[in-house]
């Protein structure tokens, strides 16, 4: 650490933001480059830590420095502070590394007293604009340093005008305004039983003090919180020439920035107003005027102003966010920093920088941030509407949409049908509900996590979903939703926001997500750039053929298991699991096996000369039966009532079938291969159907590449056993069909066990892909749904863990094993495949760890592929830039 801690403006530079912060290194640039920006000086982050660390202390060491940098400012300024006759006056600025726009405090004109007041009145002759600026001090310093509220002086100032009969502060008089003083001293008085501070010294260093303590005020916690911003920064503290918009009606004040934040643009945004200072722009006081009409007001201040803003935008490379103030005909830039946008106006900015030869392709590529990506990739809530928010469950899948509440899946479809929206709400859903969700707008569930059926469904369709609102008491019977006092009856409509978990009552307007020429542009940028090749995860030709639209290339996780939930087939499974011989078995599956032939050649048809990943099943076969606990009471009821004995013989043996393969920790139990070990007739039928596929695809001129992938392994002899079935299979295809074709075999790796033995296991696998959502429980040892609505989010707040692993990979621990998997496994084949098909797949932060562990493509489901593209690319990106 530096013992400097004080910099004048000319001493800094833009580079420097760690130690002046973000707006007074901008300050130091501007200062530096010639633009007209008033004098002053910064008190750097690390007097703030100083301030913390000596117990909420200003030292003298610093003090010292900043009444040095004040002499300096009054030699610069020919003003002196305190001085009744020509007083220096300056604002006390927060400004932390990052942007945190109004969350930390700034106050104006401090200086004044009630003698400096009476010399500003005689210099400017305008004592009507001395007073209200005195008084705008006296409530801003006692508001940030005292504490006390706002609405006692704004109280004073309302009567006031009532008492005058006017409506507008513009219309209050020197004289009102030196009595509204009056008053405020008296306020101060009471309030803190001390007189308002009268020494400009004492002012600056309580304020100073002041602006340090907002570092750690309640909304600049939350908002750091939100944008996951240290604690441990600091604030610097600006010090500068106060600048006055409210000398009449040839000043005034304004923010502006270079393009449209919203759409992009390029055009001059911004809003001014006349005769008055910088807060009254953003508070509310009066509503500003758009910026274009500044053209009229004041023309040569525009021009001035418009060349300054390019010059700006030049200089920084991005679009800005600037505060100007004219005083006396006079234009001084007050701060720019790189403008807030959405998603859309960030890609067409970086896109048309680069056009516009502003910046690099990399640089454009690096601009962007994938994670903000997501907003344009679904339809979402018009962001300038209020919301009548109802409940908040997890936000499960991204995206919004409105219909009317419906209970019931077929009712679902039936209303789909008609031409209706719905949003389906359900305790929880299951496999049967499959077509419901598929006709629903989006699905909002009480009961489930972030991994339950509806919301993995419903990520994969990109379609809006919350699961677990637990606010929501859903009476099935009698179609209902209960939320507190309010009650929802089947056909009311609501809107649900599967990025915030918010469920709004009403209808909402939609935006429509734009995949738009800039981003398309963008994403070809990235594809010249990335190494890591981009797969998506995709069940059916509808999505595959969606996923290949975004740029997959090639499918990294085909889950076969949703093949077997549509509404049509689910019976057809059930017969083959609750089939007592042999026979009825062989009739179930050869019923299923033209079925998920014709799957699998949609999707080869969707993906011609790319590689299609299949998993043979995976979930327990029980998934696919009825819930116990509705069997027992749906028998119990039979038997009461006595009625349709047969029926009640037929649930009985349901039953008794749901009883033998319920299990206390599906999770870990009978799936993947152990299922394909112990009833190896149902993978047979799967790898049939899938060599069928493959021939008669090729037959139709489509260029076919499989994999097969085992799931859950554990143990290599488990993938040596199916393996050997995986072949037989293939040659008894293709002896039968005499029809020759190429498939490769591989695992997945999501057991511990699996990565510790890659060697072994390589031997047996062409491909090694990654499950990390399994991965990530299996390592950590923990169930997603219950750790998720259980115990994580107190492990994330309590910093215990970073991230929820489930999110973002934990690379100390999974990553680790990823790693090691990769390493033995290629030690053992050389080049040996590897992907990632869990959901960090489609993660920024993930991406460049799989990117930096060499692994070859990640799989994501098909609305995050262009996120994932991006995401590869600047993984490059960054690794050459550490280069460097
Ligand atoms: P924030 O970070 O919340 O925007 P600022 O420190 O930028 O806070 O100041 C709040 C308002 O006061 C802005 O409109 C700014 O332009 C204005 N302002 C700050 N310092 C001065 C000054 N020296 N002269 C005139 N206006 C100022
Ligand atoms: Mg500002
Ligand atoms: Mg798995």
């Amino acid at each position: 650490m530096s013992t400097k801690k004080v910099y004048l403006f000319p001493e800094g530079s833009k580079d420097q933001k760690n130690l002046l912060g973000g707006k007074g290194a901008n300050l130091a640039e501007m200062t530096n480059a010639g633009l007209p920006v008033p004098a002053g000086f910064t008190i750097t982050t690390e007097a703030c830590l100083d301030y913390y660390r000596d117990g909420e202390l200003l030292s003298d060491v610093l003090m010292e420095q900043v009444y040095t940098a004040l002499d300096q400012l009054e030699q610069q300024t020919q003003k002196q502070f305190g001085n009744d006759v020509n007083p220096l006056l300056v604002s006390v600025r927060s400004g932390s590394v990052f942007s945190m726009p109004g969350m930390m405090d700034t106050i104006l004109n401090l200086g004044l007293n009630d003698k400096t007041v009476v010399g500003l009145a005689n210099l400017t002759r305008n004592p009507r604009f001395a007073y209200d600026s005195y008084r705008r001090f006296i409530q801003m310093f006692s508001n940030v340093v005292l504490g006390i509220d706002h609405y006692f002086f704004e109280e004073v100032i309302d009567g006031l005008k009532e008492k005058r009969g006017v409506s507008e502060d513009t219309a209050l008089s020197a004289e009102d305004w030196q009595e509204v003083i009056g008053r405020y001293l008296e306020i101060v008085q009471t309030k803190t039983n001390a007189p308002f501070p009268q020494d400009p010294k004492v002012q600056l260093s309580q304020a100073i003090e002041a602006v340090f303590r907002s570092w750690n005020n309640a909304r600049a916690k939350v908002y750091r919180k939100i944008n996951k911003i240290p604690d441990d920064l600091g604030t610097a503290v600006n010090v500068q020439l106060m600048v006055f918009g409210n000398l009449g009606d040839d000043s005034g004040t304004g923010v502006a920035f270079t393009r449209n934040p919203s759409t992009g643009e390029k055009e001059l945004y911004g809003e001014f107003l006349i005769n008055a200072q910088g807060e009254d722009v953003v508070a509310g006081v009066r509503t500003p005027k758009p910026i274009a009409d500044l053209k009229e007001q004041m023309p040569s201040i525009y021009k001035k102003f418009v060349e300054l803003s390019s010059l700006l935008e030049v200089h920084y490379g991005d679009m800005q966010d600037i505060e100007f103030t004219v005083e006396r005909g006079k234009l001084y830039i007050l701060q720019t920093r790189s403008g807030k946008r959405t998603a859309q106006a960030a890609v067409k900015i970086a896109v048309d920088l680069v056009s516009e030869g502003k910046i690099s392709k990399e640089e454009a590529l690096l601009r962007i941030d994938p994670d903000q990506m997501d907003q344009m990739l679904h339809p979402r809530i018009d962001p300038n509407v209020t919301l009548q928010v109802i409940a908040k469950g997890l936000p499960a899948s991204p995206g919004a949409a409105s219909g009317s509440v419906i209970f019931d899946a077929d009712e679902a479809e039936k209303m789909t049908e008609k031409g209706q929206k719905v949003i389906l709400v359900r305790p929880e859903t299951t496999p049967e509900d499959i077509h419901g969700i598929l006709a629903a707008q989006g699905i909002l569930t009480s009961r489930g996590g972030m991994t339950s059926h509806a919301a993995v469904v419903a990520r994969g369709m990109g379609k809006a979903c919350i699961c677990g609102c637990e606010q929501l008491k859903i009476d099935l019977r009698n179609e209902l939703v209960v939320i507190g006092n309010l009650t929802i009856a089947k056909g009311d409509h609501i809107t649900i926001d599967g990025s915030s978990g918010q469920v709004i009552q009403g209808t909402v307007p939609l935006i429509d997500p734009n995949l738009s020429t800039e981003f398309e542009q963008l994403l070809l940028w990235a594809d010249e750039v990335r190494r890591l090749k981009v797969r998506a995860n995709a069940d059916n030709p509808v999505d595959a053929k969606k996923a290949r639209e975004f740029g997959a290339e090639g499918i990294g996780l085909c889950r076969t298991e949703h093949m077997f939930m549509e509404p049509d087939r689910v019976p057809i499974v059930q017969q083959m699991i609750l089939a007592d011989n042999e026979e009825e078995q062989q009739s179930a599956l050869s019923k299923l096996l033209p079925m998920q032939k014709e799957d699998f050649k949609g999707i080869f048809a969707a993906m011609d000369g790319l590689p299609v990943n299949i998993r043979l099943l995976d979930p327990p076969l029980h998934e696919f039966l009825p819930n116990m606990e509705d069997l027992v009471v749906e028998l119990t009821k039979m038997q009461y009532e006595n009625t349709n004995t047969q029926e009640s013989v037929t649930t009985e043996a349901l039953l008794k079938k749901v009883r033998a393969l319920h299990e206390f920790n599906p999770m870990l139990g009978h799936r993947g291969c152990r299922l394909g070990m112990t009833n190896p007739e149902i993978y047979q039928m799967q790898v049939e159907a899938l060599f069928l596929a493959v021939v008669e695809s090729k037959q139709a001129g489509i260029t076919v590449s499989p994999e097969v992938m085992i799931p859950l392994v554990g143990h290599v002899q488990e993938l040596k056993a199916l393996r050997r079935m995986v072949i037989a299979v293939g040659e008894k295809i293709q002896e039968e069909t005499g029809v020759s074709f190429d498939y490769t075999i591989g695992t997945m790796i999501e057991i511990p066990r699996a990565a510790l033995t890659a060697e072994e296991i390589a031997e047996q696998a062409d491909f090694f892909s990654f499950g990390t959502n399994d991965l990530t429980q299996t390592t950590f040892g923990f169930s997603r749904d219950d750790a998720e609505g259980k115990f994580l989010h107190t492990y994330v707040d309590q910093k215990v863990l970073p991230e929820n692993p489930f999110i973002v990979l934990d690379q100390a621990g999974v990553g680790s094993l990823i790693k090691m998997a990769t390493v033995a496994g290629r030690k053992k084949k050389e080049g040996l495949k590897t992907g990632v098909c869990g959901e960090h797949g489609g993660e920024k932060n993930s991406i460049q760890f799989f990117h930096d562990t060499g692994l070859d493509y990640v799989s994501c489901s098909a609305f995050r592929v262009p996120i994932a593209r991006l995401s590869a690319a600047q993984a490059q990106l960054n690794n050459s830039v550490k280069k460097n």
